[in-house]
């Protein structure tokens, strides 16, 4: 039996990613393929970096894509600038600050972490006192980790850094436009991202920037590669471990001479360019407002049904918010229950908050009014259903009221 053609189901994607993508960027994925070196792709390409220099807030000309998943560019970052034997610092604030330290294992540098109690951030001065003590060659930061909805304040990191001698690496997949990111004022050396978040796509190409210090190590990497080639001696540290990930190779191959290395994936870049597209005509200050818009009102909203929000709102990032589930109520019948009866997914959560907590984001696309009062209707419908005792219509009331306030 062959099946019929694909038709998903209409959903409305208020986890923590992914999320429903925007309409245009669905379009622009459908449109037609060209050759990888048609002057349309290379162009297309140019803009795609242009794009993203805004996105970033950055004049780094090394602005690209990683074709893959966010993890694909936190794997490129990592073992592009991480030498083996190298010391990484990963400060620890969720399931995602594991992920970077299991990254950089397996790059073969010496790892040290410290670690936070999952809800809150770092103050700087603990950062620093790390590098300190370590000295390593690269923190590996998270900014926005979804296991736990807190934002990293990153804006002083960089001249600890700087003053430190230390490259300094950000993953921003789940905070970047839906929360101020400033790469060349913050200082950063390198930053990765996904489209699955805020961008509002599909996951599937991971946009990455790296700073002219960042390139020099990568570049420098690059040269020493082409003698221990020749020497036939690839035992060396400065052998880079990845042909797919090397990003001396990834420049190149988006550089002006377009040297060949993987194919890009076009539909994916149609799409990046998309996301970058839309959130620059809207505007980068006025996107991360609306997201703070939204957030505001999903979290006053799910308060408004009587629900207690997990960790330190203060720091907590304007685009996804995790809330307790009430005693009695089973979390994954109800967040079944949600998505049968309403066509809506809310996440579950790992580690510590597994079975504790929701998560319930408001990203890109639906970083919009209508998703955040229709999600919390048939929370508070389902809610009751599984006899939890919630006061009527007190979500939709707290989150039309945060949007009554803004107007
Ligand atoms: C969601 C998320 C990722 C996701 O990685 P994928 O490879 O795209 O699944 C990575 N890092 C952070 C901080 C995230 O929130």
């Amino acid at each position: 039996m062959i099946p019929g053609p694909l038709d998903p189901p209409a959903r409305l994607l208020m986890g923590p990613g992914p999320i429903s993508a925007y309409p245009s960027v669905l379009r622009a994925m459908s449109a037609p393929l060209v050759g990888q070196y048609d002057p349309f792709m290379t162009s297309a390409m140019a803009e795609t970096q242009e794009l993203y220099r805004g996105v970033w807030n950055t004049a780094n000309e090394a602005t690209v894509l990683i074709d893959g998943t966010s993890r694909a560019a936190i794997e490129a970052a990592i073992v592009s600038l991480v030498r083996p034997g190298d010391r990484v610092l990963v400060p620890v604030f969720g399931r995602f600050g594991h992920l970077l330290a299991e990254i950089a294992e397996r790059a073969l540098a010496e790892v040290h972490t410290i670690e936070t109690d999952w809800g809150q951030v770092f103050p700087a001065s603990v950062i620093e006192e790390a590098i300190v003590r370590v000295k390593p060659t690269l923190l590996a930061l998270v900014q926005g980790d979804t296991s736990t909805t807190m934002n990293q304040p990153l804006e002083d990191i960089g001249d600890i850094c700087r003053r430190h001698g230390v490259l300094f690496y950000s993953d921003a997949t789940a905070s970047l436009g839906g929360n101020a990111f400033d790469a060349d004022a913050w200082g950063l050396d390198a930053a990765t991202a996904g489209l699955q978040k805020c961008l509002g796509g599909p996951s599937g190409s991971a946009p990455i920037t790296l700073s002219p210090r960042a390139v020099e190590v990568v570049t420098a990497r690059r040269r020493i590669e082409a003698g221990i080639r020749e020497a036939g001696d690839t035992s060396s540290a400065d052998f880079v471990r990845s042909n797919y990930f090397d990003l001396a190779m990834i420049l190149e191959y988006w550089g002006p001479r377009r040297l060949n290395h993987h194919t890009e994936a076009t539909s994916m870049l149609y799409a990046a360019r998309e996301c970058a597209r839309v959130l620059l005509s809207e505007g980068r200050d006025e996107v991360v407002a609306r997201h703070a818009l939204a957030g505001r009102a999903m979290l006053e909203g799910v308060r408004g049904l009587g629900l207690t929000v997990f960790g330190d709102v203060a720091h907590k990032m304007n685009n996804v918010v995790a809330v307790e589930i009430p005693d009695g109520v089973p979390g994954d019948a109800a967040r079944a229950a949600l998505l049968a009866d309403f066509g809506i997914e809310i996440g579950t959560s790992f580690g510590p908050l597994h079975g504790r907590v929701w998560r319930i984001g408001t990203m890109g696309y639906n970083a919009r009014k209508d998703a955040v009062l229709t999600t919390l209707v048939a929370l508070e419908a389902v809610l009751r259903r599984f006899g939890a005792r919630v006061p009527v219509g007190g979500g939709v009331e707290a989150a039309a009221g945060v949007y009554a306030g803004a107007a």
